[in-house]
């Protein structure tokens, strides 16, 4: 089989929307879209002995240790698929062992979106996000109400906010990716392989300009 040419990082702070757009991109590639977050939710709404070790960093707002995360990568990651990354890498360990990872094989990272979204318009854009547990579509009640009020239009779930939606858990990861993130931005930059979107105004608008930096 050919290998896929997309293997993509979604990078950004927390609310920039990486979920929703590596969503609809994997769509659009035929990729998989793996994200660390959801399944690290995933885990610990089923009680996991993964969900159970994760817990209590994602309460805090804190980033869960690299070799979970790492664990995770490896089982995900299918060398001939291509695939989108949405919330990994979170630091420069993470990012060195996805390096490693993927030279073995012969293959890289092909493009970083980074999107781009000042601190005001993430913490306006947190509280209203709803999530759906059971398939990860994510919700904001404002600019991309469900269908049903507090239901999930794929799946017919309830939607939650996250536990770590919370105005002092989101001013923590914010933190965490102030501290640990961002630096990834350069890593990638001086690589030649950083796109740096505008992640403001609506979601098409948005996608377009992703669709247009690949
Ligand atoms: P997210 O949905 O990507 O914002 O992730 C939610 C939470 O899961 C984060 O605040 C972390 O606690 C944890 N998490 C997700 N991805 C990672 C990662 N790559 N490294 C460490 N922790 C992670």
């Amino acid at each position: 089989m050919e290998r896929n040419r997309y293997r993509i990082i979604f990078l950004g702070p927390p609310g920039a929307g990486k979920g929703t757009q590596a969503e609809r991109l994997a769509e659009d590639l035929k990729v998989k879209k793996i994200s660390t977050g959801d399944i690290l939710r995933e885990a610990v709404a089923k009680g996991t002995e993964l969900g159970q070790r994760a817990k209590s960093y994602m309460e805090r707002g804190e980033l869960v240790p690299d070799e979970i995360i790492l664990g995770i990568i490896e089982e995900a990651i299918n060398d001939e698929e291509g695939f989108i990354l949405d919330g990994f890498p979170r630091n420069i360990n993470q990012a060195k062992a996805l390096d490693e990872m993927l030279s073995s094989k012969g293959l890289n990272i092909t493009h970083v979106i980074f999107l781009d979204v000042p601190d005001e318009e993430i913490i306006k854009r947190i509280a209203y996000r709803r999530v759906c547990l059971k398939c990860g579509a994510v919700y904001n009640l404002i600019f991309n109400p469900p269908k049903e009020d507090e239901i999930c239009n794929n799946c017919g779930s309830k939607l939650v906010q996250r536990e770590d939606d919370r105005e002092e858990v989101v001013r923590k990861r914010l933190e965490v990716y102030r501290g640990s993130t961002e630096a990834l931005i350069r890593i990638y930059e001086e690589r030649g392989v950083l796109r740096r979107i505008n992640g403001l105004g609506d979601r098409e608008e948005v996608f377009r300009r992703i669709r247009e930096a690949l």
